[in-house]
């Protein structure tokens, strides 16, 4: 399978050039010509995570051996790093309501099911394409990515990878978790600013000419870990599937039924996703998007105006306060039949305008395969309290916004097709506001850490091992520098003068 630019440039690649590459030359994201189809009785018949992303890995894959890929699944994939051997297993409030947890990989968040396997995916990639520099991954991170990718890359041979998070715009177990990083090849440095000053130092980087020729010389190569990179798509399709077998196997439905998924949305990466397995032929009734009072895409979906002239709100579900969402360029691709010069026309638009408008033909496309709602900060805390009262489950901000929006779609739709919601964090990880949540403002003399202790104490909800045993870590990355100071950072990691 050979995949192409979404803009229009004609060079096919390779899997794994393709994930070599990252973005395409064109700026245009990297799809694969065909969606290829799965059986779904025979992959249904597969009991293990294990399993499943064998089969649909190797149907994207196709220039990794069959070896090659087992050994990056088994690397990524085993009890060592996920703390339940259904690596995402699923919880039912009922029949048609279950919850499917992301959550159980090393960093607590659904940012593991990408980041635990791109790097060795990438690692063999560079072998099979003869790169024999070595590749450093450069990640500004308001959180979650960070330590996904730092954990992700930890120790992976030929990469180093280094994080620049905003000083104080990180929550302290974010902070601490990057902070106390163990590995020979993971840097991270807190940067005097906020995210965006991060992210737009980070770029600059990127297109410095002078700065990465350097690095050439070097023999160094600068890459991002980024969620447009297709190594980090293809494995979020795996757990779409496996929620659908889980629940054949819990008897909440048969294969007759169809399901319906909602997902908690950023980027727009986990629920295209889930678009890729409904085209292979998972029976996926509805996807719904659930946002945010960034509801940039709950606007799109009803209206089929993209429009990102709006104010952005800081939330409790900061992981998805995003205002373009780079992945739904794939989703316009696929469903304008490969129209690049049409994509390409919509791109320019939102760069220049800040907005565009799609046809009626792909809208109507958008609205049958979609529903989009969203909800505000205290309808996501209400619904965390309620769910705890009421079933004893614990939600995380973001999933609760998942819930949330649920609950308005059966009560505006009526449709009681068996759904998953996907759990995308822990709770701990955002322990301040579940706390609020449930027990109201916790006394502003606490720390977040200590928060996490008491609200364990008060739920009985245990702490992740990775989460508790952070207080036992020792502090690596102790350094807090200017903007102006991460390319000579970069140069002291690698040894070259500056
Ligand atoms: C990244 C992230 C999301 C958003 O996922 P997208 O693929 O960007 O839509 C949602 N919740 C959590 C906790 C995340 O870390």
């Amino acid at each position: 399978m050979l995949y192409k630019s979404t803009r229009g440039d004609n060079e096919k690649l390779l899997a794994s050039e393709t994930i070599l590459e990252g973005l395409s030359k064109d700026g245009g994201l990297f799809v694969p010509e065909e969606i290829p189809p799965i059986d779904i009785k025979e992959i249904s018949k597969l009991e293990r995570y294990q399993d499943v992303a064998f089969l649909i890995l190797k149907k994207f894959l196709t220039d990794y051996t069959n070896d090659e890929i087992s050994y990056c699944i088994d690397q990524a994939y085993n009890l060592d790093k996920f703390d339940n051997k259904f690596i995402t297993p699923i919880f039912s409030f009922n029949k048609n309501c279950s919850i499917t947890e992301l959550w159980h990989g090393p960093t607590q968040a659904f940012k593991d099911i990408a980041l635990q396997i791109m790097p060795l995916l990438l690692s063999i990639a560079k072998n099979k394409n003869n790169i024999h520099n070595e590749i450093v991954i450069l990640v500004a991170t308001s959180g979650d990515t960070g330590k996904a990718a730092l954990e992700g890359y930890k120790d992976v041979k030929g990469t180093k990878i280094i994080v620049f998070f905003p000083h104080n715009g990180v929550s302290e177990i974010q902070k601490l978790q990057m902070i106390t990083q163990e590995g020979t090849n993971t840097f991270s440095f807190a940067v005097k600013g906020n995210f965006d000053d991060v992210q737009t130092s980070v770029k600059s980087i990127f297109n410095d000419v002078a700065l990465n020729n350097k690095l050439l010389q070097n023999g160094f190569e600068l890459s991002s870990a980024n969620s447009i990179n297709w190594g980090r798509l293809v494995p979020q399709i795996v757990y779409y599937f496996y929620s659908y077998i889980q629940g054949l196997k819990n008897n909440l439905f048969d294969m007759n039924s169809e399901i319906n998924f909602v997902v908690p949305t950023g980027n727009f990466g986990n629920i295209l996703a889930g678009y890729y397995a409904k085209k292979m032929g998972l029976p996926i009734k509805k996807l719904i998007c659930a946002s945010n009072s960034n509801n940039v895409l709950t606007d799109f979906i009803n209206n089929g105006i993209y429009n990102r002239k709006r104010k952005f709100y800081k939330t409790i579900s900061p992981s998805m306060d995003i205002l373009i969402s780079s992945n739904l360029e794939r989703l316009l691709y696929d469903l304008s039949n490969s129209d690049s010069n049409y994509i390409l026309n919509l791109m320019i638009q939102l760069k220049e305008n800040g907005e565009y408008k799609i046809n009626n033909d792909l809208h109507s496309k958008i609205k049958n395969l979609f529903w989009a709602d969203w909800v505000d900060d205290t309808t996501t805390k209400k619904q965390i309290y309620k769910d705890f009262k009421e079933n004893n489950y614990l939600l995380d901000t973001h999933t609760s916004v998942g819930r949330s929006v649920y609950l308005k779609y059966i009560s505006q739709t009526k449709d009681f097709t068996p759904t998953f919601i996907l759990s995308t964090a822990n709770p701990y990880k955002f322990s301040i506001s579940i706390y609020e949540a449930l027990f109201g403002k916790p006394d502003p003399t606490k720390s977040e850490f200590d928060l996490m202790f008491e609200l364990e104490e008060k739920t009985n909800v245990p702490i992740p091992a990775p989460l508790r045993s952070l207080k036992e870590k020792s502090i690596i990355h102790k350094v807090v520098i200017n903007k102006e100071q991460m390319s000579d950072e970069i140069l002291k990691i690698l040894g070259i003068k500056s």
